[in-house]
């Protein structure tokens, strides 16, 4: 049900629920709950978030990757829970809602299939090279190239969690070697676990499915990236922070790197120089949205705020 601030003041009882994602179609919320909905259809700053908190006043928040800061959260007095949409959390000070007796939860199973066929791709795509033949075709230009097989390739995940190992039991059956590098893991059944600068020094494919945490930030940092094999590739379906666009850049139009896959930016919508190369393959912030998973995550998210609310 949505509500106007009218309604509000004459309801004083009822459950408000503010959705800050950008999009939220999900109608799984009790009906004696109030659904204000993010006005603006776009990601929100920390200015906007606090100004629709002061205005409404929310018990709950659904939320998508807004920064979901602590000055956010000490703006609101009556939040009891902040149920993501989604699996990362650092757009959450979780220290500041720890100290706010404010309650998180996450959707971590729903984006795992996506987010991996999303992954896997790319990797077959810019290994073919399929973007750029068909880029060349619209363009006019009957230009033949050799792609390779991904049978050949070697692939490194880095972090094989949820999303990293279904990309490997998914590019397991082509024969492709599988490496994996996770500090939490001594054994993996489908990637030989090797240390980082050798999964960086021995993959023709890189791709990034770890959280972003201080720790994590600029993992594929300018060295790093260099140390990369000449003709590999790049996919980040994880977070832009995690890897150094400028770099990155630098590489793929030097040659050194034979192609990318981002899925996520350092800042988005992104408008930066990658989106000029040819071998580039750039989408916004999707992973999560195929088939039935983005509505399975919002009633997911829903679930998980009536839980909190109520328990
Ligand atoms: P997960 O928690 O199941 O797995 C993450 C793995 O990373 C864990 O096994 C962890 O041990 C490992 N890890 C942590 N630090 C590491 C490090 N320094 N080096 C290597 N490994 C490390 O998470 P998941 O469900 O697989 O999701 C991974 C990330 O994907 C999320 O945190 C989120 O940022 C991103 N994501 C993006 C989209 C999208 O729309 N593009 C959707 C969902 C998730």
């Amino acid at each position: 049900m949505e509500v106007t601030l009218s309604d509000i003041e004459t309801q004083k009882d009822m459950m408000i629920i503010l959705c800050t994602t950008s999009s939220f179609f999900a109608d799984n919320f009790p009906p004696d709950y109030k659904v204000i909905k993010n006005p603006y259809c776009r990601k929100l700053s920390e200015e906007e978030v606090i100004g629709l908190i002061k205005e409404y006043k929310p018990d709950g928040i659904v939320a998508g990757v807004e920064c979901l800061t602590r000055n956010v959260l000490e703006s609101a007095g009556n939040l009891k829970v902040v149920s993501r949409c989604g699996v990362g959390l650092d757009s959450v000070d979780l220290d500041a809602a720890r100290e706010l007796n404010i309650k998180i939860f996450n959707t971590p199973d729903v984006p795992v299939k996506p987010v991996a066929e999303l992954t896997v791709g790319m990797i077959y795509n810019l290994t073919r090279r399929i973007e750029s033949l068909n880029s060349n075709i619209k363009k006019g230009k009957w230009v033949k190239q050799t792609g390779g097989l991904v049978s050949e390739k070697t692939i490194g995940i880095i972090g094989c969690g949820r999303i990293g190992s279904h990309v490997a039991r998914l590019i397991e059956p082509t024969g492709s070697k599988i490496l994996g590098f996770d500090p939490m893991l001594n054994t993996h059944p489908n990637c030989k676990l090797v240390s980082f600068d050798q999964l960086i020094e021995s993959s023709d494919v890189i791709t990034l499915h770890v959280p972003l945490t201080p720790e994590t930030k600029n993992l594929l940092n300018s060295e790093v990236l260099r140390q990369t094999k000449p003709g590999a590739i790049i996919i980040n379906n994880s977070r832009g922070e995690l890897l150094d666009e400028d770099t990155l850049y630098e590489l793929l139009k030097s040659g050194h790197l034979a192609g990318a896959g981002l899925d996520v930016f350092k800042s988005e919508p992104y408008k930066g120089p990658l989106a000029q190369l040819e071998n580039t393959i750039l989408t916004p912030h999707i992973g999560s949205s195929a088939g039935n998973s983005r509505i399975e995550m919002e009633s997911s998210a829903v679930n998980n705020l009536v839980i909190g609310l109520t328990t």
